[in-house]
Formats: structure tokens, C-alpha cells, sequence
């Protein structure tokens, strides 16, 4: 079936690293979200190694958004990741799983007054994402008595095959500023008595599955750098995002370029660039899904079994839990755990318990014959999996926990009732006995 080297099939059962899923299951429960620790290094150390070979002043920043547990962004900051953080939250968990702010991009469209005060206070480098909010962060500085490092975020205006939800780079996108205006916007920087341009950043989009487009990002940005150091801008980090995908489809051969294929394909022409530009700035890339997406299973039972229009199996986690194939029409790999060796001869519809009809997780699959209580599990879980989780229909989420050779533990608890109630207050109006 093509699984990746971490998960495999003994006895029947689905495996993940030295744990049988069956035994996992039984005990912490279903739904469980289950990520393995030794993957997520494994992913890193080869994303580092591969760009490091082509040139040596390189940073990863983890896209703190694909999963944003402290356990993850604690072993990842273990290896030396800084992160791309995107809200004042990821800010604060990166910082706690122990991440230097220098080693943090504070990137988004949409800041507010206290984010920005956040990063300066703290010291975190900001992608400035728009005339206006250039204006904002000076003046937010300027109180503050401190220098705001910055990138802005170039709209490279590049068409990258991936689902339209996630291109974040094409000229219509809200992300980033145009980018014939990026000059612009570095001379009203450097007249700015509390800002320090000291970065440019961009970000195409997400499950790229093709080094084409980051090639041709590089070139556009190269270009600008070129210009804009020419003005006297002195850059110390040209950041090139994320965006690498993973070959979910990889049943059916699918392949995704690996760390390698990328910086074969991205680098040379960042060495021409800065040579050009007689420069020597740190290249950053900012990879979520590809560092963390395999890494993780999410577990489910099977409630019941329906012969319909479809071979419904009804299962306890639904788009409450993994988001993407309601929203993105995304393709997750379903085995049966504990038939894992078992003829696949019945093609199933494998459904949520969302009172919605689009709570579907997959569709029309070869599958066992399954039952109630039957296990299954969806591949490829770990990126925008729990962090795009909701409490929907009232169901507590589920828990998390992570796997490290042989050991297992929690890494979030799950939620029970109270959860679900604790955030909420009785009006006045309604307190008995009033
Ligand atoms: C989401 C995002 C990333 C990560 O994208 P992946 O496809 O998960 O690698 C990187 N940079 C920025 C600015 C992002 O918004």
C-alpha cells in the first residue's frame, strides 16, 4: 500500500512506529489523535540537511498553524526550528515551547493594535502585510521607545496548482503586497525612524506538489531583492514561506518532491540572487504540513454499519475533528486498524456523527467488511487536523496524545462536559430565584 516507513502493517493490525493502534486505542479511547514524535524529527533533520547542503545559512521556521501543540513546537524547537507564528496565541506558545523571538516570523493580513505591541515588545521580527499597518507598527514602536524588525510580504502574483482555498500567492489573493509596490514600500521603511527592514518574505500557497512555482517565486523575489538592496535596504533574511506538499494520495503512487528536489530546484537561483545583490542574508523557509502532516493517525470506532445508497460506516470522528475533507475536498487515506491485513472487497462511505451531510470523511473506499466497534484510521491526520478542530454539535474534542520510541502520553487531555459549559455565564435575567 505505500506507507510511509513509520507506519506499518504486523499481524493484522496497523502500527504507528513501535505501537499497535488496536492496543492504543484501547486504551486512551476513540476519537484519539495520535502523533509520532520520532517522525516529526525525522522530517525536520531532513528538510535541514537537504537546504543546508545547498547553502549553509539556513533557518526553519515551523508553521506554528499546522499543529500548534506545545509538545510539537517543543520538539521542534529541541532541533533549533523557529516558527511562523500567525497570531498573538502561536506568538505565546512559541516563546513557551522555548523558541528565541528572533527565530519567529509574526506573519498575517490582519494584526491588531495589541499584536503588533506584542511583537515589539517581545522583540519577534513582523511580515508587514500592508501600507497601512507599516504606519500602525511604527507608531506602536515609536511609543514603545523600540525598533520593530521587519519583512514585508511580497505578493509574487504566481498561479500555483493547488485547491484555490490554500494559493495565497496568486495577484488576487488577500495576502501581501503587490509586488511592483514592494520598492515603495521599503522606501517609506527606511524613512521610518522605528523601523528596521531587515527581511522580505513571501508565501505561495499550500500542498504544492510541484517545485515549478516555488522556482519561479524565487526568481521574482530575487529580483526585488537585488532592487531594494540597490535603494540600501541591508537584508539579513530572505524568507521563501512554505508550501511543500505530501503525496496523500501516495495508494495510488502519487509522489511529493522531497526537501532535496526543492532546494535543487529553489536555491541556485537564491545564490545567483544574492550574489548579485553582493549580499549574504539568511535564507528561511517555512514548512507546516510537510514536517508534521504523516506524523499523525486519527483514530475512530465504528458506531454502526449502513447499507443505503452507500455502505454507510458511521464512525466517531467527523469534521469536527479533520476539517479538510469537508472544507478542502481533501483525500485522507482510510485503512481498517484492526483488519489491516484483510481483503479491502466492500466500498464503504466512512461518515461522521455531525449532523450535517457533508460530514463525510471518505468516500467510496475499499474497505473490509467492517462493524460496530471496529477500528479505523485516517492517515496523514497531523497537519491542520486538530488545530481546525471545533466543538460542533457539542462534542468535547477528543484527546491527543504523542508517541516517543516506545512510550506513549497524553499531549492534550480531552474535553468532557464541563468544557464544553466552563466559557459560559448565566445573564442576570435568568439566575434562579430572581
Ligand atoms: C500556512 C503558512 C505556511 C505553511 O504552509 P504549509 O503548506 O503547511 O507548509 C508558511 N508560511 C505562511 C505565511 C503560512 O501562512
Amino acid at each position: 500500500m505505500n506507507l510511509p516507513p513509520h507506519i506499518t502493517i504486523r499481524h493484522d493490525h496497523l502500527w504507528i512506529g513501535e505501537h499497535d493502534t488496536v492496543e492504543l486505542a484501547r486504551t486512551w479511547g476513540t476519537p484519539l489523535y495520535v502523533t509520532d514524535q520520532d517522525r516529526i524529527e525525522a522530517c525536520y533533520m531532513a528538510c535541514r540537511d537537504a537546504l543546508s547542503a545547498e547553502y549553509p545559512r539556513v533557518r526553519i521556521l515551523y508553521a506554528a498553524k499546522a499543529n500548534g501543540n506545545l509538545a510539537v513546537l517543543r520538539a521542534l524547537a529541541a532541533l533549533g526550528a523557529g516558527a511562523d507564528v500567525f497570531s498573538s496565541g502561536e506568538l505565546h506558545l512559541a516563546l513557551a515551547a522555548g523558541m528565541q523571538p528572533g527565530t519567529l516570523l509574526f506573519n498575517g493580513s490582519s494584526k491588531s493594535r495589541s499584536d503588533l505591541a506584542l511583537a515589539v515588545e517581545r522583540g519577534v521580527p513582523v511580515s508587514v502585510d500592508s501600507f497601512d499597518e507599516l504606519g500602525q507598527l511604527e507608531a506602536v514602536a515609536a511609543a514603545a521607545g523600540k525598533t520593530a524588525r521587519i519583512a514585508f510580504r511580497v505578493n509574487p502574483a504566481i498561479d500555483v496548482p493547488t485547491h484555490p482555498k490554500i494559493a495565497t500567492g496568486l495577484a488576487t489573493s488577500k495576502f501581501g503586497i503587490a509586488h511592483h509596490l514592494i520598492p515603495t514600500a521599503y522606501r517609506e521603511a527606511l524613512s521610518c525612524a522605528h523601523i528596521d527592514p531587515v527581511g522580505i518574505h513571501c508565501h505561495i500557497g499550500s500542498q504544492i506538489l510541484d517545485v515549478e512555482p516555488f522556482a519561479r517565486a524565487c526568481e521574482v523575489m530575487m529580483k526585488i531583492v537585488r532592487e531594494i538592496t540597490g535603494m540600501g535596504v541591508r537584508l539579513e533574511f530572505v524568507d521563501l514561506g512554505g508550501g511543500l506538499g505530501i503525496p496523500y494520495h501516495r495508494g495510488e503512487g502519487e509522489r511529493s518532491p522531497n526537501p532535496a528536489d526543492y532546494a535543487r530546484a529553489v536555491i541556485p537561483l537564491f545564490r545567483q540572487g544574492i550574489r548579485e545583490a553582493g549580499i549574504s542574508p539568511e535564507l528561511w523557509i517555512e514548512p507546516g504540513r510537510s514536517l508534521v502532516a504523516d506524523s499523525t493517525l486519527l483514530l475512530a470506532g465504528v458506531n454502526s454499519v449502513k447499507p443505503a445508497h452507500r455502505n454507510f460506516v458511521n464512525v466517531d470522528a467527523g469534521f469536527n475533528l479533520l476539517v479538510r475533507p469537508a472544507m478542502y475536498d481533501s483525500w485522507h487515506e482510510v485503512i481498517a486498524a484492526n483488519r489491516a491485513g484483510q481483503e479491502r472487497k466492500v466500498t464503504c462511505t466512512v461518515a461522521g456523527p455531525i449532523c450535517e451531510s457533508g460530514d463525510i470523511l471518505a468516500h467510496d473506499r475499499l474497505l473490509p467488511e467492517l462493524a460496530a466497534g471496529d477500528l479505523i484510521a485516517v492517515l496523514d491526520a497531523g497537519a491542520y487536523g486538530f488545530a481546525m478542530s471545533s466543538q460542533y454539535n457539542s462534542r468535547p474534542r477528543c484527546p491527543e496524545i504523542i508517541l516517543k520510541g516506545r512510550s506513549a502520553a497524553l499531549m492534550r487531555r480531552g474535553e468532557d462536559i464541563g468544557d464544553l459549559i466552563r466559557t459560559m455565564e448565566t445573564p442576570p435575567w435568568q439566575e434562579r430565584g430572581r
